[in-house]
């Protein structure tokens, strides 16, 4: 009896504590963010998931197709609703290693490190020859000139040395406060509107540069290339070839190898001291469309007027292939999802449909995103539809797994008021720097096109640009708790606020 009425009272207190806050509502719900997403974060759970179980997840393979799964569940498990896939590439084929490694086998034997590029061909088995230098296939015809008939069972090291990088250069770095004052500072942003049709067909010819060079050396006997990236001690940088339609070329075995290594194997050359090496690759290719899927899912919006508008969120969920794809872009993935658990957990229901999408094909020029926008968006050549105006605004994730620092206007001012009112009362987790400027290379661009107001967001590099970014060491090890928990808690207050304002973010052009 005694402990009943004390439990009731304590129901009372707890209660009118609740019924006379003097918080706002915007207030408390963001303290209600800041709690569950401080106490009660999954965002580092998922991510070891995700990497550790599920790893690498490189456009059209099986591996990603799994780890898509995976994560779908992961959206249904924390309420989404409407959780589907979108296929996204009808072409675009899979590719997986078996097998490696590369050795110098004379004068004397070293282990190289090395990593093949995506979509290179095996080895007929092992297979050893020496090595011979080319410089650069910038300049085919006296390439063939100088090589025709002298690459018959040989190895091409190609490129030249790295410098060695300093040991004094910092490997792990944040924004100084300066360096944000000075890009806040900003009045002009360098790209008015992003122009994706041109920068896709620019792409496309970069990534096809090296065709005519690998079909020659092929054609004259070559066995394989090493090439390296000045990368720092000891780091593998390898991403494409961007081979990865069905009927595209399959390179012969094409690696990546430390720049210390290919420095070393360079030097021998030079002293006449011709290294023979030893290779031995096996892949496999694969046609698997159904690999190729956006996933997507929402919280749907509850407001009668509203709820035909929605905020779009997204981030990329492939990788490349010889790390597990955290810092690029597994983090920023769970992050998002996160952000959406927090939202659900702490019951809110929002006014516009909160609608998530986490794309495949990035790597590959926008895939995803830009199946994605075709689809729902209108053709690329055409005005945006009027689905597009409904989208209040696209925010994405692709910077590294860095703090949120603030935020690229990509030339939308109308915007600057907006996220100035974000970040002013999260002041203590993230300093909320808001540049005019535009960043490059990532899924927003598509939806810039389409002029919806498309926002990525300023994250602290750490790691990433000296280390992770496409390389073997992109594991959960370069990833800070705390930042992915802060910026869950930020990206799910920016959805709050921009989801309780009367209107859109404004179009910058009208
Ligand atoms: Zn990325």
């Amino acid at each position: 009896m005694k402990l009943k009425t004390s439990i009731a009272l304590f129901l009372i207190i707890g209660f009118s504590i609740n019924s006379y806050s003097q918080l706002t509502p915007e207030e408390n719900t963001l303290s209600e963010i800041r709690s569950e997403g401080f106490n009660n974060s999954e965002a580092i759970n998922m991510l070891s998931q995700l990497t550790d179980i599920y790893g690498q997840r490189l456009t059209g393979t099986r591996e990603y197709y799994k780890a898509a799964n995976w994560i779908s569940a992961e959206m249904k498990k924390i309420g989404l609703q409407n959780v589907h896939f979108e296929n996204y590439c009808s072409d675009c084929r899979g590719w997986t290693i078996k097998t490696f490694k590369v050795e110098m086998v004379a004068p004397n034997y070293m282990n190289i490190s090395a990593y093949p590029l995506a979509m290179s061909k095996s080895t007929n088995g092992i297979v050893s020859g020496e090595i011979i230098h080319i410089k650069s296939f910038a300049d085919m015809n006296k390439l063939q000139k100088d090589f025709t008939g002298k690459l018959k069972g040989k190895i091409i090291l190609l490129g030249e040395a790295p410098k060695r990088k300093s040991l004094l250069d910092t490997i792990e770095s944040r924004y100084s406060d300066k360096q944000l004052q000075r890009m806040e500072q900003k009045v002009t942003a360098k790209v008015k509107v992003t122009p994706l049709p041109e920068l896709f067909e620019k792409w496309e010819i970069d990534d096809k540069a090296s065709e005519t060079f690998l079909k020659f050396v092929e054609v004259e006997g070559a066995l394989g290339i090493l090439t390296t990236r000045p990368m720092y001690l000891g780091v593998l940088h390898p991403d494409g070839t961007y081979y990865f339609r069905e009927g595209d070329l399959k390179p012969l075995p094409y690696f990546t190898i430390m720049p210390e290594h290919f420095g070393r194997l360079y030097r021998m050359i030079k002293l006449n001291a011709t290294p023979t090496i030893r290779l031995n690759l096996q892949t496999e290719f694969y046609n698997e469309p159904e690999n190729n899927v956006n996933i997507i899912g929402e919280i749907p919006g509850n407001d009668a007027q509203l709820k035909s508008e929605s905020i779009l969120l997204g981030a990329h969920f492939d990788s490349w292939h010889s790390g597990a794809g955290a810092t690029d872009n597994g983090a920023n993935c769970v992050v998002l999802v996160e952000a959406l658990r927090i939202l659900k957990q702490i019951g809110y229901e929002p006014k516009r449909t909160i609608r998530i999408g986490l794309w495949g094909g990035e790597e590959q020029a926008f895939l995803g995103s830009a199946a994605y926008a075709k689809k729902h968006f209108g053709a690329l050549n055409e005005k945006p539809n009027s689905a597009s105006e409904k989208i209040s605004a696209y925010l994405n994730l692709d910077n590294g797994a860095g703090l949120i620092r603030g935020v690229y206007l990509q030339n939308n001012e109308f915007a600057r008021p907006i996220f100035k009112k974000i970040f002013e009362p999260i002041s203590n987790i993230s300093l909320g720097a808001i540049t005019v400027e535009n960043t490059l290379s990532t899924d927003h661009e598509t939806f810039d096109y389409y002029n919806i107001p498309s926002f990525q967001f300023i994250q602290d590099g750490l790691a990433y640009n000296t280390a992770t970014h496409h390389t073997n060491l992109d594991f959960i090890e370069y990833v800070h708790e705390n930042d992915i928990m802060k910026n869950a808690v930020i990206l799910a207050w920016t959805i709050y606020t921009l989801d309780t304002m009367k209107a859109k973010i404004p179009r910058k052009l009208n």
